[in-house]
């Protein structure tokens, strides 16, 4: 979540001023073993309509449970990010309802992480500082957040360039890093609006494949936003389809692969014919929505 810089991580808290500070908890590893009990999202009948009449998003209603990985699969502009933004807080449905873990979004909160498709990193702190923001504004202290930055950055690979500044990392370190910050408060849901869609095909599939790797660590709910139906289908537990503008969900779609994903996993028949049902349901609705334009016209 975007914040003001106010020089906070120059302050040092009293366990600081100590010699032995305890490690920070770690996020709970390995869902096999931790059940995931936090994330529990609820979308209901959420309408967004903006000014001018224009509706972004229509009767939405969708439940993911807590350490469901859901993508959310449409067409560019049929709300997508209007919706994520609900769950994140920084859009306010015009009818309906988010709750997370049974309380209602009102705002955003440290519960939610948010990844956006262009790096909002701060150009002027170093890597590891930009992840330790988020803690550090949760009163951590200097100590536990920069522990927490360096635990997350180990997790991205991304532990060599620690106090490097964002200015000299590839795109693909930049949305690495911020994935770290966004994970750096340990938030039970973490939303992803295209994270990877400016990428290069070999970063982004090793991305993805580090992403299902932290997932998989983590214990963690994640709404990914996309329109690419490889992604999609690579990724997700579940594919929420979108239909053009105004977006409404379409079609609710399992994805019955095994776990952990690689490659290879695309000439799986499962993969194959996943991804023709998502192609199909996209194909109509690009017409849908070309007709509406010339309709317009
Ligand atoms: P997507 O992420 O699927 O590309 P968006 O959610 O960004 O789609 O946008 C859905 C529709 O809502 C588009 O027609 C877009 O122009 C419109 N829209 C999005 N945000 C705003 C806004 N803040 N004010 C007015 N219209 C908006
Ligand atoms: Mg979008």
């Amino acid at each position: 979540m975007t914040t003001m810089n106010t020089g906070i991580d120059d302050q040092i808290t009293d366990a600081e001023a100590g010699a032995e500070v305890p490690d920070p908890p770690l996020p709970k590893m390995h869902r096999q073993l931790h059940p995931v009990l936090k994330g529990h999202v609820e979308i209901e009948h959420v309408t967004v309509e903006f000014k001018d009449n224009v509706v972004a998003v229509k009767e939405a209603s969708l439940e993911v449970k807590p350490g469901e990985f859901v993508c959310l699969l449409g067409p560019s502009g049929c709300g997508k990010s209007t919706l994520l933004n609900c769950v994140a807080g920084f859009v306010k449905p015009t009818v309906g309802s988010v709750k997370l873990d049974g309380a209602r979004v009102t705002k955003p909160g440290p519960d939610r992480g948010m990844v956006f498709q262009q790096h909002s990193l701060f150009p002027w702190k170093t890597v590891k500082d930009n992840v330790a923001f988020g803690p550090l504004m949760a009163q951590q202290g200097k100590h536990t957040a920069d522990k927490v930055a360096r635990t997350l950055l180990g997790m991205v690979g991304l532990s060599a360039y620690e106090n490097s500044f964002p200015g000299v990392l590839s795109g693909g370190m930049k949305q690495r890093v911020g994935i770290a910050r966004a994970l750096a408060n340990y938030p039970n849901v973490l939303l992803m609006d295209e994270p990877f869609g400016a990428l290069d095909a070999q970063t982004r599939a090793m991305m993805q494949e580090n992403l299902l790797q932290i997932w998989g660590e983590f214990g963690i709910t994640v709404i990914f936003v996309t329109h690419d139906i490889d992604e999609a289908v690579f990724l997700a537990d579940r594919i929420i389809v979108m239909s053009a503008s105004p977006g409404r969900l379409i079609a609710d779609i399992k994805v019955d692969l095994p776990r952990p994903r690689a490659a290879e996993v695309v000439s799986n028949e499962h993969y194959i014919a996943t991804k023709r049902r998502c192609m199909d349901l996209i194909r109509a609705e690009s017409l849908r929505a070309f007709a509406q334009q010339d309709d317009r016209a």
